[in-house]
């Protein structure tokens, strides 16, 4: 075991944080934590705190830390066969069970699923299959891409194009021409607050109509969205949305990628997003939950009808000339089946249903009345609270007060990791699923005690 300021040490002079203010950390500006265990929906860090942590990972570990269930399976696999590729018709029993196993659960029209490593280049393997189809059905032109501001797909070159926020572009050139952002269905930061959810249905269509109209419908190849938005502030859509939006898509001959990679496998309370909120996806993006990231895999789960046109290409052209590597890698994929087998035999969805539920309904207890909360929402266990400067005009603080990590670290300090989410002051909450209702109180309560203390 290395010595705690050996570990500290190496820690600022070798290792590049992701998602992390570089010059602060290097400065000591920012506080290292190093985890070392965790059991249900609980960390434990070097320094012996035990932390419940309401945030999942990042809204990934669905089924909890410290499954031994998932754990053994990886062990097996590893010792039985650490590797082998999947290219030129190759495979292993783990990949070719996880793969029935998910289009077992898929919407009924889905073909097949290809395996990756995370939600970033299964989102890259996405907009590449849909050129690749519309150059085979000989629209070469087709091709752009519709994503919505504050959306998140990932932080590749075109998938952080496609991700709607602007730290995600700014200095990196991004985004990428080929992509073009339309309004984001967030009833709760509609310019006119006299409308009425299905008035703002209305204007989100009328944005993408206008936008379509705009490019020209020939230019357009797909349009990508996450059934409620992530990262961008996890917001339910409103009533209505996503069959509004299906239906401008279907008459514009505009392809649906449904990026599942947080909602995918329960998190709404419904095995899919896309069955949830009445989406047609031609592709549904998969990751974080697929293994509750007891190993990296990701996945793009492709329909009947974009199936049939790869096949077509393949006659035409030779082999797809997409792979990786590491593609439906062994350990990753007997995480994956080990990982779904335990969500069903624990009925973790309808946990995730009801006490998600609960969450929100003592989160909106504790806070609701709080002058500085505008906003608690949620669906499943994918939950926000929005803190606002002023709760009639919904007028923002001022950044500089970093309210929102303000509100977090005062949470964690009491033992509750919460993400402050990249843009407002917004607090997410997307527990594992098998969060107790006396850990929802427990999450609830405390932040009712932080806010009062930060915000009077
Ligand atoms: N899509 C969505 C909806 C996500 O939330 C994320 C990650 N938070 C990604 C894609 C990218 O996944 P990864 O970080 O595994 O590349």
């Amino acid at each position: 075991m290395l010595r705690n300021d050996q570990l500290d040490q190496w820690d600022r002079e070798n290792f590049f944080h992701p998602s992390t203010h570089l010059a602060d950390f290097a400065r000591g500006d920012l506080p290292q934590r190093i985890v070392t265990g965790g059991s249900g929906c609980h960390i434990e860090d070097r320094d012996g705190n035990r932390l419940l942590d309401s945030f999942a990972g990042l809204y990934c570990v669905n089924v909890g830390y410290g499954r031994p269930e998932i754990a053994q399976a990886i062990a097996d696999q590893a010792k039985e066969l650490a590797y082998y590729h999947s290219y030129v018709g190759h495979g292993t029993e783990a990949s070719i069970t996880l793969a029935k196993m998910v289009l077992d659960r898929a919407p009924s029209n889905m073909s097949k699923v290809y395996f990756g490593l995370s939600g970033s280049d299964a989102n890259e393997t996405n907009i590449k299959l849909v050129w690749y189809f519309k150059n085979i059905l000989g629209r070469p032109e087709k091709k752009k891409i519709i994503s919505r501001w504050r959306g998140y797909h990932g932080s590749g070159l075109m998938t952080g194009s496609l991700t709607g926020l602007e730290l995600f572009h700014k200095k990196f050139d991004l985004p990428l021409a080929q992509v073009l952002h339309t309004e984001a269905p967030y009833y709760y930061r509609r310019a006119d607050h006299d409308q009425s959810e299905a008035q703002f249905v209305a204007h989100c269509v009328e944005a993408l109509e206008a936008l379509i109209a705009k490019e020209g419908a020939d230019t357009i190849a797909a349009f990508i969205g996450e059934p409620a938005l992530g990262t961008g502030g996890l917001v339910p859509p409103p009533d209505g949305y996503w069959p509004a939006i299906q239906e401008v898509l279907d008459r514009h001959d505009i392809l649906l990628i449904a990026d599942e990679v947080v909602t995918g496998f329960g998190r709404l309370g419904s095995m899919f997003g896309s069955d949830h909120y009445g989406m047609r996806p031609d592709i549904i993006t998969i990751a974080k939950g697929l293994t509750s990231a007891y190993a990296p895999l990701s996945g793009s789960i492709v329909s009947d009808k974009v199936w049939a046109v790869l096949e077509r290409g393949t006659d035409e052209n030779g082999p797809i000339g997409h792979g990786w590597t590491y593609s439906a890698h062994p350990i990753g994929a007997a995480a994956g089946v080990a990982n779904l087998k335990l969500i069903d035999d624990l009925d973790l969805i309808a946990n995730a249903r009801d006490v998600g539920a609960y969450l929100k309904a003592v989160l909106q207890d504790a806070l609701g009345s709080h002058p500085h909360v505008g906003e608690v929402r949620g669906e499943g266990l994918l939950c926000a609270v929005e803190f606002v400067k002023d709760r009639e005009t919904r007028g923002f603080f001022d950044p500089a007060d970093k309210v929102g990590p303000r509100l977090a670290a005062a949470l964690l300090e009491r033992g509750v990791i919460a993400r402050a989410m990249p843009q407002g002051d917004i607090l997410g909450f997307a527990p594992p699923f098998c969060l107790t209702r006396d850990e929802a109180d427990e999450i609830a309560s405390k932040l009712g005690d932080v806010t009062r203390a930060v915000l009077g």
